[in-house]
């Protein structure tokens, strides 16, 4: 109930307007502490209910001290446009029997149509860093009474390079008196560091919905010998699964491509969403999506970011994601709200490795599976470690017998990848290494 919550009447007027019956867990644990004002620190990934969890505290903050619309007095920044048009939509909802007005500042819209809306003022502001730097440098925008500032999926803001424009922004807002920051994994240093930078004396709520994965949605793996295996899997599960809405993840800009033009020449009705694809043909390629006059969507990880699509209820791994919150942010777009889902990954042996870490971080197996009539010649490594890893793939360092008698391989690069990852997985599969400047 979300009466449970000291939010304003009219806030709990437009919840049930929208059939909100029962909060979420990060509403739970994020509305009550952000409404006594507390700083916050929130892992918890898209869908999970986390934009009303900061939106509704932010908006019943604003309603209890009328202030007339001088300055702008909240300020949402994210990373992607669609994440920006997702939120705005959302605090309009919420804000329908209020007076509080809300705007969008993202790249790839019209800039003077912004600089218009900004010198209206709203009282909440929405943002990608980029263009609301392009704003402050025209000098047309004052964020000094920024009450509070919220720092939507901040790890991939990072990813995508941001890092310095955040800062800027955020010390634009020294008089704030509350930041939450989410993020949708633990992230790494990077994160940590900007977490320490912003917020003040911050409860930490991890609510990583790892142990709901298994619940609604299964999830399994289909070896492969190679790429275009990889390719027939595919077409075969699109023609012979029963799905609404199908979600393909591939590492790279260049086989999303590849992947989607195979599709379409099979006669599949397909969208490719990534981070080349200009602003309207994105905004095309989702709406499609939502209205369900295309099922299939071939995305990178970035692309897809924040997509919120009802009836997603295949996704497949082209590719392996790089680390097990990011597998869990892809997969957990599936099976929402107690409907069935189902995760395939396609694994070839560069994949193995990854893919038994994933299992261990989610402390699952994943079912295994074979398609009789596309049935390769791989299916997993000969032998495996106690860890599920394959035997005699990893050289020992110093370890000279096995330096001699292992035989000449080319590297296998994991990195020539154009979609941002949100954390490099280390050796073991479980800690985030480095991060990387990449596409949006
Ligand atoms: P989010 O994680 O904020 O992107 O939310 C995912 C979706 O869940 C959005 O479409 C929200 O409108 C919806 N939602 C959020 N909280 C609830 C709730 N308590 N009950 C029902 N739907 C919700």
């Amino acid at each position: 109930m979300f009466a449970q919550f000291a939010l304003h009447e009219r806030l709990l007027k437009a919840v049930a307007e929208l059939n909100f019956a029962t909060p979420t867990p990060v509403q739970v644990a994020a509305i009550p502490p952000a409404l006594e004002g507390r700083d916050l620190r929130v892992t918890a990934q898209t869908g999970s209910g986390k934009t009303a969890a900061f939106l509704l505290p932010l908006l019943n903050g604003l309603m209890g001290d009328p202030q007339p619309r001088v300055r702008v007095r909240g300020l949402i920044l994210l990373p992607t446009r669609e994440l920006a048009q997702q939120t705005l939509k959302e605090v309009e909802r919420f804000a329908q029997f209020t007076f509080i007005k809300s705007g969008l500042v993202t790249g790839g819209e019209d800039f003077k149509v912004q600089a218009a809306m900004l010198r209206k003022v709203p009282d909440i502001l929405i943002a990608t860093p980029g263009r609301l730097i392009e704003h402050l440098n025209g000098g047309k925008l004052d964020l000094t009474e920024v009450e509070v500032l919220i720092l939507d999926e901040a790890d991939r803001m990072l990813d995508m390079g941001f890092s310095e424009d955040v800062d800027r922004i955020t010390a634009l807002c020294a008089g704030r008196r509350q930041t939450l920051l989410f993020s949708a994994t633990t992230g790494g240093a990077a994160l940590r560091e900007m977490a320490t930078a912003v917020l003040r004396d911050p409860l930490h709520l991890q609510l990583n919905s790892i142990g709901d994965l298994s619940e609604g949605t299964r999830q399994q793996i289909i070896t492969a010998d190679d790429t275009l295996h990889k390719e027939r899997l595919v077409q075969w599960l699109l023609a012979n699964e029963t799905y609404q809405k199908a979600l393909i993840f591939t590492n790279t800009r260049v086989q999303a491509d590849r992947l989607s033009g195979l599709l379409i020449a099979c006669q599949f009705k397909v969208f490719v969403l990534h981070g080349e694809k200009d602003q309207k043909d994105r905004k095309l390629a989702i709406d499609r999506l939502k209205q369900g006059a295309v099922k299939i969507l071939v995305a990178t990880d970035v692309a897809a970011r924040g997509l919120d699509v009802e009836g997603l209820d295949l996704v497949i791994n082209f590719d392996m994601p790089r680390s097990g919150d990011e597998y869990v942010h892809r997969v957990g777009r599936t099976g929402r709200a107690g409907t069935q889902g189902l995760a395939i990954s396609l694994i070839c042996h560069n994949d193995w490795n990854l893919m038994s870490s994933i299992e261990r971080y989610l402390k699952q197996r994943f079912e295994r599976r074979v398609i009789k009539d596309l049935k390769g010649s791989y299916s997993g490594p000969k032998k495996v470690k106690a860890s599920g890893k394959a035997v005699g793939v990893k050289k020992k360092k110093g370890d000279k017998k096995t330096e001699k008698a292992a035989p000449k391989r080319k590297p296998v690069s994991r990195r020539p990848r154009d979609s941002a990852p949100s954390a490099l997985v280390s050796q073991d599969g479980l800690a985030p290494l480095k991060r990387k400047k990449t596409e949006q």
